[in-house]
């Protein structure tokens, strides 16, 4: 009789390392004047992007808002 194999290893999810704090940077939109605190993965990328396209001035770039068409979000420098 053969017996079915039940013996799965539980998966190891535990012990991921932590990582450096997440950075968010406060954006407000010009056109709806909704805030939000963007990760700043989603800055870097676009930063990135900003340098790409020979855009880059120095200063954090603007961001697309999810409640209006267009990169109106802008970062706020408290
Ligand atoms: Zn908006």
């Amino acid at each position: 009789m053969g017996q079915a194999c039940n013996n799965r290893v539980p998966e190891e999810g535990d012990d991921v390392p932590f990582g450096p704090p997440v950075e968010e940077y406060l954006y407000r939109c010009s056109a709806c004047g909704a805030e939000w605190l963007v990760d700043d993965v989603i800055v870097d990328a676009a930063v990135g992007m900003a340098k790409f396209r020979g855009e880059y001035d120095g200063r954090l770039p603007s961001l697309g808002c999810p409640g209006c068409n267009g990169d109106t979000l802008e970062y706020v420098d408290d």
